[in-house]
């Protein structure tokens, strides 16, 4: 049977100043920009993607920069914690790191027989760097954390849901997701079915059964979305269709330039998007120059100089 869903593939969040964004993913943790645009749906904000080398599937943190607006707030029908995966011989590097650029760090903790910190970027995002020698991708090791030390991908998602059966139902019963741990309230799922599950790094979903806790809202430092990743369009044509039949409600094939997607809310509350892998970030540059100009779809080309007009400049720092 062909697998639908092959893991995470892209989270999108909703953030504050763009500068800010750009230094905290880029220079703190060194991520590489692959791409600069702007917000599809609204061109006035910059859409500003970070991952590894080429923005592989499993890499992508992005971000709509919205510049002066009130921060979210953490709670449950959110995606409250983006973790990534780091070698387990660079942890104490990483703490000397958020410890010199004075970011403040919980942990580390035990989690999964995993260990990892825990901290917020700088618009309140929930961050943590998961420590694991389980993972065979290289890091971006262009920028400014070397190439053994660097950021691996994404580890896995925590979604925090007051009533976690059926969003547990979706992952499992329409989204080929498996149950592989559970500790403390929290159920670990890896992508694939129970025959074939695929349980590595950037592969989990961690739905957090959090009772009682207040609904999160959105704002600067909320995630808007998690993307999963699927192979093709026949892929993604196949499990829209799967969704439906379920009883979910994804939306039409939207072509989103670096793949295609359709979106659709869980019953806890968060936006999840099905992304196909191709074409990718080298659709309009190439690998070598990804994300230093600023890319429009064709249909914005015409506007192009007062869109640039109304973003905020923005610069990635050259590793020294
Ligand atoms: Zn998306």
């Amino acid at each position: 049977m062909q697998t639908l869903i092959n893991g995470l593939h892209h989270i999108t969040a909703i953030a504050g100043d763009a500068q800010r964004n750009v230094d905290f993913y880029t220079d703190i943790l060194g991520l590489r920009m692959v791409k600069k645009t702007i917000n599809f749906d609204a061109p006035t904000v910059y859409h500003l993607y970070y991952g590894d080398e080429t923005g592989s599937p499993g890499t992508i943190m992005t971000s709509f920069p919205h510049g002066k607006i009130p921060r979210g707030r953490k709670g449950t029908g959110q995606l409250t914690y983006t973790a990534f995966s780091i070698p387990t011989t660079s942890l104490s590097f990483w703490i000397d790191r958020l410890n010199d650029r004075r970011i403040t760090f919980a942990g580390p903790y035990k989690r999964f027989n995993e260990t990892y910190i825990r901290f917020d970027d700088f618009d309140g995002m929930g961050i943590e760097l998961t420590a694991t020698d389980n993972n065979n991708r290289t890091g971006w090791a262009g920028g400014s954390v070397a190439g053994e030390m660097a950021i691996r991908g994404f580890h896995a998602v925590t979604l925090n849901e007051a009533n976690p059966d059926a969003t547990i139902k979706l992952l499992t019963q329409s989204m080929e997701h498996t149950l592989i741990a559970e500790e403390a309230g929290r159920f670990r799922f890896g992508a694939g079915p129970r025959s074939a599950v695929n349980a590595v790094p950037g592969n989990f979903v961690d739905v957090q059964h959090s009772p009682g806790e207040l609904r999160g809202h959105q704002g600067a430092g909320s995630v808007h979305h998690v993307a999963f990743s699927t192979d093709n369009h026949e892929t993604q044509v196949t499990i829209r269709e799967k969704l439906i039949d379920d009883g979910y409600m994804p939306t039409e094939i939207l072509d989103r330039q670096y793949f295609k997607s359709i979106y659709f809310r869980e019953p806890g509350g968060i936006l999840f998007e099905i992304a196909t892998n191709p074409p990718g970030f080298s659709v309009d540059e190439p690998i070598e120059t990804l994300g230093q100009a600023l890319k429009l779809p064709e249909w914005y080309e015409p506007r192009r100089a007062q869109i640039e007009a109304g973003l905020p400049v923005i610069d990635v720092k050259q590793p020294l």
